[in-house]
């Protein structure tokens, strides 16, 4: 009798053993591979690694303390948005009259009266003065002025010719 509740002891004890091993050895991986994400040093998840084999769990908990707020994917993302938000304020157009800040759909400038867009006479499209041909429905901008007169920006296009469309394509084109 006393025998095997020795055995059921030892079968305990191992079982045990085993789990806290496991625990032990699960949590030391979890914190090597956490630094690897938050740290570019190879040396330095090797010593978390060692720092919470050590300790165990009071050694996880400092870890947890100490560690970079941010993982290396974090960091990267942040910096993403930070350059894509620079670029926004860096690209915003200015008027080309009073330099003062203006929108991307806006005709004219607000504040000097400066022509900033056509509008195409097709569509609607908002233009670069100076292009001929409105890149939405593809229709030539090649109308005479009030005055008869042709712009001078259409010396290079053939207004007698406007290249051939795809109906198809114009037809999908008109739909949105
Ligand atoms: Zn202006
Ligand atoms: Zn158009």
């Amino acid at each position: 009798m006393a025998e095997s509740l020795n055995d059921i002891f030892l079968v305990a004890f191992v079982f045990m053993a085993v789990v806290i091993a496991a625990f032990w050895l699960a949590i030391v991986i979890w914190a090597s591979r956490d630094m690897r994400m938050r740290s570019r040093d190879p040396l330095v998840p090797i010593l978390v690694g060692i720092l919470v084999f050590l300790l165990n769990l009071p050694g996880l908990l400092i870890y947890v303390l100490l560690r970079p707020r941010e993982t290396l994917s974090e960091i990267y993302e942040r910096s993403l948005e930070e350059e894509a938000l620079l670029q926004e304020i860096e690209e915003r157009p200015s008027c080309p009259g009073c330099s003062q800040r203006v929108q991307r759909d806006w005709q004219a400038c607000p504040h000097c009266h400066h022509r900033l867009k056509k509008a195409c006479a097709h569509c609607g499209y908002l233009l670069e003065l100076p292009w001929n041909i409105c890149p939405h429905c593809a229709s030539s901008q090649i109308n005479p002025t009030s005055d008869g007169s042709i712009p001078t920006s259409s010396r290079h296009v053939q207004p007698a010719e406007p290249a051939p469309i795809d109906a198809r394509w114009v037809a999908s084109q008109e739909l949105d």
